[in-house]
């Protein structure tokens, strides 16, 4: 358990790498617009993006996977699951339409996503105890789930 959680926290740790959103507030007095998020990390503005993020994710995952090297889209799972918890949850907070219950729906359905990627992460890191197959199909259902939700 206690290992459980130090790898999860390591892990947590690891998925906040690679976003260095600015700063808030200005960096300087001058005409700052918000264009400045240049960087090689950007979240997505709306559901649609998002879950096409996700779904190229997902994509490369999978192929990463079938291909017997799974190292291989480490990066992406990371990403994917900041995506899954971060990204998502400042769309659906920012929502204008999306009444109480989608949202609670979209949550509860991201949070699955979240522990099935979080699964496959683990086996990269420690190659214990997921048929990829099985986690694929779970996933691959809650992303149908999902697109049916976005309005
Ligand atoms: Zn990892």
């Amino acid at each position: 358990m206690k290992a459980f959680q130090l790898l999860f926290v390591a892990y947590f740790a690891f998925s906040l790498l690679g976003c260095n959103r600015p700063p808030e507030a200005s960096s300087g007095g001058n005409t700052a617009t918000e264009s400045s998020v240049a960087e090689d990390h950007q979240h997505p503005q709306t559901l649609q993006e998002g879950f096409d993020e996700l779904t190229k994710l997902h994509a490369a995952i999978k192929s990463a996977f079938e291909s017997g090297d799974p190292e291989l889209a480490h990066e992406e799972l990371h990403e994917v699951t900041h995506l899954l918890d971060e990204g998502f949850s400042e769309i659906i907070d920012q929502h204008a339409t999306l009444d109480a219950e989608a949202k609670t729906s979209l949550t509860t359905l991201l949070s699955e996503l979240f522990d099935q990627f979080s699964k496959l992460d683990d086996h990269v890191h420690d190659g214990g105890g997921v048929t990829f197959s099985e986690v694929d199909q779970v996933i691959t259902a809650k992303l149908d789930e999902l697109k049916k939700l976005i309005p």
